[in-house]
């Protein structure tokens, strides 16, 4: 794909700073919005453009009924088509949460005396990965505080035990790391371990603000957390999320820095983020913050169809940090990722741990339905749920950029192997009462294949019946 460059106060020169707090605001404050110009700019997204900051400002700055209901029905018509149905699902395994910084919001940072410290043995995170597998996970992001002790060889070595082990017929596939920032020489060794995204998010992109959550250790260096992700695509790891912190600065001024940011990574690098995130402040251990920038669960829906509008190719995390209703919600208007059976407890998922201690925790999570159960109400919805790790496995990288590119890649690709998937999952790990609406969506799903492919599902479903794992296309 062929990204027009677009100039900006600062101009876009790799690992150095490009975020200018002025320009933003500046567009916030003087792009004025109507109806008719909102409808203009879901037209060019519509057509597949990833929009200016200008263009972002006007849907950001629409705050009529009429208009805020065309921006949610237009992010809903661009999700249906370009993703259709699929909700890929992954889960998070936090290895270690010792950290040398303070960041305010955050139940880990060192100044936290009641956080319970510890970091997963071999044989303890081994014995989580069994237990994440036999659930039926395929994809794990692998969460860390910022210590000595989690060098990028550290941080390699889990990545590559999480590939080694196996128990049943379970397997992880994919595995991603939101983990501090490293250098290059860093990225480069976790890359070759085989890490699928890599995650940092700037947490707020406003620097005055910034300076406040973040007032010692080594993350109180904006410019070097902003320049992170330029240092990953230098070691070669182009598979990158980026994401803002919703509740520390104006959300709008969140949404408009993490457009900059994809087209800063867009005209460096020529790949945008493979993911965008904008978790929402919990409450934490000691949590010592105020509300001002709360951002209501109005707001926070215009900011995801907004996001989606703006960055049409990219993939969409929303975590267990919120309710389910809430998740059901947002999942139509753009979101392409869900975590499912969540346990952020260091060790929770072999103890069963309720995610409710949260000395014990890195904040709290609102979502503690299963895997299982997250599933079904997937199902319920009509969605598809998916564990496809193809692309990346085949070499395919930035396959967002496909499922958004190439025509008819996703029919291709994307629909038989999250069918593939489930009916592993279907096969494997669910409850007869699961299983039976599983099937019935993949039948409906099939439906819509075209003859040739649907023949070849189905030889490779009956496959999958008689005990074959891991077939994809
Ligand atoms: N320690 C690494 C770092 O700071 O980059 C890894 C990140 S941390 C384990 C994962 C993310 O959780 C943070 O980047 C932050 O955005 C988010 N987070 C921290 N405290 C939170 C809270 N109270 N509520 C919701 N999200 C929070
Ligand atoms: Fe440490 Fe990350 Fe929490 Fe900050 S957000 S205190 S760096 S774990």
């Amino acid at each position: 794909m062929q990204f027009t460059p677009e100039v900006y106060h600062i101009p876009d020169i790799p690992m150095q700073p490009f975020i200018d707090a002025d320009e933003i605001w500046d567009y916030l404050n003087n792009t004025p919005s109507s109806p008719e110009k909102v409808r203009q700019v879901i037209d060019r997204s519509m057509a597949k453009n990833r929009l200016t900051l200008e263009e972002t400002a006007i849907l950001l700055n629409a705050t009529g009924e009429e208009s805020i209901r065309e921006i949610k029905r237009g992010a809903k018509a661009l999700k249906t088509k370009i993703y259709g149905n699929r909700i890929v699902l992954f889960a998070p395994l936090y290895v270690g949460n010792k950290c040398v910084n303070d960041c305010a919001y955050c139940g880990f940072r060192a100044s936290n005396r009641d956080q319970v410290r510890k970091t997963l043995s071999q044989n303890e995170l081994e014995k989580e990965i069994e237990a994440l597998e036999e659930s039926g996970q395929k994809r794990l992001i692998l969460v860390f505080g910022e210590h000595p002790q989690y060098s990028p060889e550290f941080i390699a070595e889990t990545v590559r035990t999480a590939y080694r082990v196996k128990k049943g017929r379970g397997e992880i596939r994919r595995v991603n790391i939101n983990a501090a920032p490293l250098d290059i020489e860093g990225f480069r060794l976790v890359k070759e371990a085989g890490v699928g995204t890599y995650q940092v998010f700037q947490e707020t992109y406003h620097r005055e603000s910034y300076a406040t959550y973040h007032p010692r250790g080594k993350k109180a260096d904006y410019d070097h957390r902003l320049a992170s992700l330029d240092r990953a695509q230098e070691a070669g790891l182009d598979d990158v999320g980026i994401g803002a912190l919703i509740g520390l600065y104006d959300w709008r001024f969140e949404v408009m820095a993490l457009v900059r940011h994809t087209n800063h990574l867009e005209a460096c690098y020529n790949v945008g983020p493979h993911t965008i995130s904008f978790p929402r402040i919990k409450d934490a251990s000691m949590l010592r913050m105020g509300n001002h920038y709360f951002a209501s669960d109005e707001e926070f829906t215009r900011l995801v169809a907004i996001l989606r509008l703006a960055v049409p190719y990219t993939g969409m995390i929303l975590t267990a940090r919120e309710p389910a209703e809430l998740r059901n919600e947002l999942i139509q208007y753009g979101v392409s990722q869900i975590d499912g059976g969540t346990k952020i407890e260091l060790g929770s998922y072999v103890s069963q741990q309720k995610n409710l201690n949260l000395n014990r925790s890195q904040f709290r999570i609102n979502d503690n339905r299963s895997l299982n159960e997250a599933i079904e109400e997937l199902l319920q919805q009509g969605m598809l749920p998916s564990f496809c790790t193809a692309c990346y496995r085949l070499g395919r990288t930035g396959e967002h950029f496909m499922e958004f590119s190439v025509p008819g890649f996703i029919k291709r690709f994307c629909t038989p192997n999250a069918i593939l998937t489930l009916a592993e999952y279907l096969e494997d790990y669910a409850p007869a009462k699961t299983a039976e609406k599983g099937w019935k969506v993949i039948e409906k799903n099939m439906d819509e294949l075209n003859e040739k492919m649907r023949n070849e599902v189905r030889e490779k479903i009956d496959r999958i019946k008689q005990g074959e794992r891991d077939l994809y296309r």
